[in-house]
């Protein structure tokens, strides 16, 4: 077994026994994994923040707007160009 399978199988050993801590997604407060809940910690949780999947849904929603709008953007360019080469 290599160092990266170790680090995980023990990551995994500390998440199991509720002792795994990470970064709240909304508020970034360091709390047990096992008391977050789609990474957010309780107080989030109460107010309705959003949670990793959602942020990550959005996420993906922004790519593909920024894409398509980057793809119009260099379509339409080289579109102009051939225009007023062609003239
Ligand atoms: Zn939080």
């Amino acid at each position: 077994m290599n160092e990266e399978l170790i680090e995980k199988w023990n990551k995994n050993i500390r998440i199991i026994k509720g002792e795994e801590k990470e970064d709240c997604v909304h508020c970034g407060t360091n709390w047990y994994v096992i008391h977050h809940k789609d990474g957010l910690c309780h107080e989030c949780q109460a107010i309705g923040a959003p949670g990793r999947s959602i942020l990550r849904r959005r996420e993906k929603w922004r790519n593909f707007f920024r894409d398509t709008f980057l793809l119009i953007i260099i379509t339409g360019s080289i579109a102009f160009m051939i225009i007023s080469i062609i003239g």
